[in-house]
């Protein structure tokens, strides 16, 4: 008996196209509709209480979490904002403490699903409150690069684009009097692209989710019209079977050429993950402590970088002056101030980049935790280092 109660006919490894049966949906979804389908069918059935999605704020470089309750309004949620560099595991943490028993549907990136198992690891999170539906990831654009890029490499006001998508490799913007491409390897050597840490991110198919869904494979008639979904756990089996058999839902199976595609998009993918750790990573050991110091001699110590860490829990006693190892009131704060977060998150970083994103003083704190991260593993765990380890 699945979670949900029912007899699943869908089963964990399955693979299909999906596609909404919501003409409202449809109209805004990035593909199929099936993200924003199963988040409204779960609310509408009562399987979960509340649902924690990605909206547009001011414009299409403003991603916000959004809650929401009423199945209806779920629409507004759908597309991707891939200039939205949130985190939603945190988010969720400080929800669910404050709504204790409440069920949870959320949409997750990699990073997203990684952080909430370390959550759950410190108690911190319960995943059986949580239904998870997961993206596919090959990255996002901080909001400011992103304007910077369009202006400089587009030659467009960044204000004048409504809409922005990454396909077949290439950065796409639709603007006020046309569109424009460009390959984001080229936009990367020339430094503009993709974050730091998403570039590193090994983790693009979220298998760790319920459901992992995404557009790579889905071809032929249905290309940019469903959504490829892989189940990815009994839970995700029952709402997928109950959302079709209810018809929220339409599904086929995948053209057998989509799924080779998709596994040779993934797997060049983490190549291209693996190459910007090796460069990211020998540059940093020439001088790793030196970088440090120098590069964190800019810290203001606002405290956003651990504030935003979904692995971060610094205790909350009150110290005495004596206990302290960095002295108060000190700006810039003694290096300690940085390596003691770094060795206290060094076995579970999860290279999400909340700290450099979010750092007020552009320090690329993600790129020394994620090294720091990734010496450890070698040195404890020499596998993990390897090609599939997707941290
Ligand atoms: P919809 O029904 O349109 O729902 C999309 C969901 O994504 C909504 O719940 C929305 O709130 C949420 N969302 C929007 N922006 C964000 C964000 N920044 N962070 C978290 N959630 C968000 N698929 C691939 O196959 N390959 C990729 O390389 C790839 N990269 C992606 C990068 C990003 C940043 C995002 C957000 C998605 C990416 N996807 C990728 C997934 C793809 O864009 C679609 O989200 C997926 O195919 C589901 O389509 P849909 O029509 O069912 O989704
Ligand atoms: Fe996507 Fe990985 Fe970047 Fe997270 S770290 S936003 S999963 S590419
Ligand atoms: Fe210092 Fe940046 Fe952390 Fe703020 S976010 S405390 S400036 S390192």
């Amino acid at each position: 008996m699945g979670l949900f109660g029912g007899k699943p006919d869908v089963k964990k490894g399955d693979m299909v196209y999906a596609w909404t049966s919501d003409a409202d949906i449809a109209k805004k979804a990035e593909c199929g509709g099936a993200v924003t389908s199963l988040l409204k069918y779960a609310l509408e059935q009562k399987i979960v209480d509340a649902v924690i999605a990605v909206g547009k704020g001011q414009d299409i470089y403003d991603a916000v979490p959004v809650l929401v309750t009423d199945p209806k309004q779920l629409k507004d949620t759908a597309g991707s904002l891939h200039c939205g560099t949130l985190l939603l595991a945190k988010v969720a943490q400080k929800f669910m403490e404050r709504s204790k028993g409440m069920k949870v549907a959320m949409t997750v990136k990699g990073c997203d699903v990684m952080a909430l198992h370390e959550l759950a690891k410190r108690k911190k999170i319960d995943l059986n409150n949580l239904l998870l539906i997961g993206v596919n990831c090959g990255g996002t654009v901080s909001p400011v690069m992103a304007r910077k890029m369009i202006r400089e490499k587009f030659g467009v006001d960044p204000d004048t684009v409504h809409k922005e998508e990454i396909d077949k490799g290439q950065f796409i913007i639709e603007y006020e009097g046309g569109h424009k491409g460009i390959k984001i390897d080229d936009l990367e050597d020339g430094g503009y692209g993709r974050r730091s840490n998403c570039r590193r991110c090994l983790y693009k198919v979220p298998r760790q989710a319920d459901l992992a869904c995404g557009n790579w494979g889905v071809i032929g008639d249905k290309a940019g019209k469903a959504t490829f979904v892989e189940v990815c756990s009994e839970k995700g089996a029952d709402l997928l079977a109950r959302a079709v058999k209810d018809g929220a839902l339409k599904t086929e199976k995948p053209d057998p050429k989509g799924l080779e595609m998709r596994g040779k998009v993934e797997g060049a993918m983490i190549k291209l993950g693996e190459k910007w750790r090796k460069r990211d990573f020998e540059a940093l050991s020439k001088d790793l402590w030196g970088t440090i110091q120098k590069e964190t001699s800019r810290c203001i110590k606002c405290y956003s970088c651990i504030e935003n860490c979904p692995v971060c829990f610094p205790s909350s006693g009150a110290l005495k002056a004596k206990d302290l190892v960095v002295k108060p009131g000190e700006v810039p704060p003694n290096p300690m101030f940085h390596l003691r977060r770094f060795a206290h998150i060094s076995d579970s970083c999860v290279n999400c980049g909340q700290c450099e994103e979010l750092c007020a003083m552009d320090i690329p704190l993600a790129k020394f935790s994620h090294a720091i991260r990734v010496e450890a593993d070698m040195a404890f765990e020499p596998k993990l280092g390897k090609p599939g380890y997707t941290n």
